[in-house]
């Protein structure tokens, strides 16, 4: 950067143009070349033997993914940041990198389905023990804190149920007995959430959303602070954890234009939640950054910005049938897993096994949405035209 303007100085939107990038040392070219490889050469034998090079060995590193983590380094302001394959294997990888054998895990109830996954699956083989907690907790965590307890799972909001929790107030209580505080951070991005600001050790990215934002490659992020970095960066190299460079450079490309998607699926999501609220068939309506939502208050303070992903009820004495003649008429809604892209989605909330800690009323039909970058008019009539073929 030219003048006196350091980065450190600069805006969040400026750091998604800027941050990663070092043009000078690709002849000038505005973006980092995609560099496909596996074996690095050394010049002799005593800078093998000594290692004293930047690259060793692709798997490690090489200039498209280092542009990635460097990137998201800035814009987290993160001790370090590594690349996992999905952003499932990110959760994974940065759990496992702050839990051993004979551990206890806290996990919000309102984790992504595959989350508890891994949690049910994988942890108690190791000997680690998981625990789901209920997200309305806050600093009332601590009465489920053990002399075991090293790590604690957090995610805002739920993205099925869009619960939101107070994480500086679970985060503060965490710090006081040592354990490590997870964030699951894809509903916001980056962008509208800065966990490591208010005490989360492991910001986690499912960048397959709106890091990639284009529904074409699968990827995940994890940012760690200076207490959570070292272990991360062990575990991960241990792993053997890498990502092709097309899917880095379709991450760095993505973003590159977060902000002005994020601002669009914001607004779009906005004008297309004023209409659904009004209609008889809608009961209510999933979205923090509604002033009528619970969790409000929380996204307030603690959000700057709110994406496209929210969700509705339908009204009491729906049924299934209903909701499913809904999502099969839909045109512009796809039906399918995933979000964070270009497009429009629609999926049923089935909840049943996702809930340990809280009880929730399973028999509400909801709808999860996610609502692209398409003219919000557009979006309307067609879920108008979809209420009216299941309501009819
Ligand atoms: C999709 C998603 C993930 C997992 O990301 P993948 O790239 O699909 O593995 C994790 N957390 C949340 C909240 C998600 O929506």
């Amino acid at each position: 950067m030219k003048n006196n303007t350091s980065k450190s100085e600069t805006k969040l939107e400026t750091k998604l143009a800027h941050a990663g990038r070092d043009p000078a040392n690709f002849h000038g070219f505005v973006n980092p070349p995609v560099v496909h490889a596996s074996t690095v050469l050394y010049p002799d034998s005593q800078t093998l033997v000594t290692g004293s090079q930047k690259y060793s060995y692709a798997r490690r590193g090489n200039p498209t993914t280092d542009s990635l983590e460097d990137a998201l380094k800035e814009i987290e302001g993160a001790a370090g940041v590594k690349l996992a394959n999905s952003g499932l294997n990110a959760i994974s990888l940065a759990i496992l990198s702050c839990v051993k054998a004979g551990d206890h895990i806290l996990i919000a109830d309102t984790a992504y389905g595959p989350t508890r996954h891994f949690a049910d699956t994988v942890l108690p083989g190791l000997n680690v023990a998981v625990e789901y907690y209920d997200p309305s907790l806050g600093a009332g965590i601590k009465s489920l804190y053990k002399p075991n307890t090293t790590a604690v799972f957090t995610e805002a909001p739920g993205s099925l149920t869009f619960e939101m929790m107070d994480i500086p107030a679970v985060a503060a209580t965490a710090h006081e007995i040592g354990a490590t505080v997870l964030m699951d951070n894809t509903w916001a991005s980056p962008l509208y959430c800065q966990p490591l600001s208010f005490g989360v050790d492991l910001s986690i990215q499912a960048g397959t959303k709106y890091i990639v934002g284009h529904s074409d490659a699968m990827l995940g992020t994890i940012a760690a602070s200076e207490k959570a970095w070292d272990n991360l960066d062990k575990l991960h190299g241990a792993m053997g954890s890498h990502v092709a460079p097309d899917d880095v450079y379709l991450g760095l490309r993505g973003l590159r234009t977060l902000s002005v998607r994020l601002e669009r699926h914001e607004k779009n999501t906005a004008t297309v939640l004023n209409w659904l609220k009004d209609q008889p068939a809608v009961g209510a309506l999933r979205y923090p950054a509604l002033e009528s939502d619970p969790g409000y208050e929380i996204w307030k303070r603690d959000f700057s910005g709110a994406s496209g992903l929210c969700g509705f009820n339908f009204a009491k004495g729906t049924t299934e049938a209903q909701a499913h003649a809904f999502l099969d008429a839909l045109t512009l809604f796809g039906l399918g897993y995933s979000w964070g892209g270009f497009e429009s989605l629609a999926i049923p909330v089935r909840l049943k096994g996702m809930r340990s800690a809280t009880p929730i009323d399973s028999d509400l039909h909801a709808i999860r949405l996610h609502i692209g970058l398409e003219d919000p008019e557009d979006l309307i009539k067609d879920l108008g035209q979809a209420l009216d073929k299941a309501f009819k």
